[in-house]
């Protein structure tokens, strides 16, 4: 699975280094440009999914060096940082062809969530997250469609996706029927519990190389299931 990449144009040191380290903890693949002139250059060459910029910046500032990008069509997500955070500066940030505006100081949480706002938002983040791969068997969780280990090629159900998409979004943990009927269902809507086991049976029946002896798709009894996406090393080192 690849992760989005991040560029951040920062000419402060240490906030760089601290977005950087933040991002790369969430899991972004992050560059660092430390003036306008070498961040031109960076975001031409590396195509990141998302621009982390400064204003004030050496050589080049960030509203020029966005401007330039965009007449030449560039449409990647750009989140300024800005000292100043007067509404005609934040006017000056979209008009330069920003996509989000975060005054210094900030919160690191805040600007987490607004990389990730802008990455999903983009898409960069579904079409990182779109591909599930256990074993043999491949899962585009977009399309709703999937390759079994046999070759067969399967069309999916919304629940099966549902279900696929939150087991492995928390892979290696106990997902419990009621978290599965309320993430997939929806709060208020009572289908029973039975309802998910039928369904986990069929996910089994597409992609376990033995559905009575899973090895992706295991019950937790009396609570729900664990998903383990195997890799097809680990799977032959079990000899499954
Ligand atoms: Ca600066």
């Amino acid at each position: 699975m690849t992760s989005a990449k991040v560029l951040i144009v920062e000419d402060e040191a240490a906030l760089a280094s601290v977005l950087k380290d933040n991002l790369e903890a969430e899991g972004f693949e992050v560059r660092h440009a430390p003036d306008g002139r070498a961040g031109a250059a960076t975001w031409r060459d590396e195509c990141p999914d998302l621009v982390v910029l400064d204003v004030m910046l050496p050589h080049k500032d960030g509203y020029t060096l966005c401007r330039e990008r965009r007449k030449a069509g560039d449409a990647t997500p750009v989140l300024f940082l800005s000292a100043k955070g007067s509404p005609e500066e934040r006017v000056a940030g979209l008009e330069a062809g920003g996509d989000d505006y975060l005054a210094k100081p900030f919160h690191l949480p805040e600007f987490l969530l607004r990389v990730r706002k802008l990455l999903d938002r983009s898409g960069a983040l579904r079409a990182v997250n779109a591909r599930l791969v256990f074993g043999e068997n491949t899962v585009d969780l977009l399309s709703w469609t999937a390759r079994a280990a046999d070759g067969r090629e399967l069309l999916l159900g919304e629940r099966e996706v549902g279900i696929l998409r939150l087991l492995a979004s928390r892979a290696g943990e106990v997902v419990s029927r009621d978290e599965i009927l309320d993430a997939v269902w929806g709060k208020g809507a009572f289908p029973s519990s039975r309802t998910v086991d039928n369904f986990v049976v069929r996910l089994r029946r597409h992609f376990e190389p033995d559905p009575a002896q899973p090895i992706y798709f295991h019950t937790v009894w009396g609570v729900g299931y664990r998903f383990t996406p195997l890799t097809n090393h680990q799977r032959r080192a079990r000899g499954r």
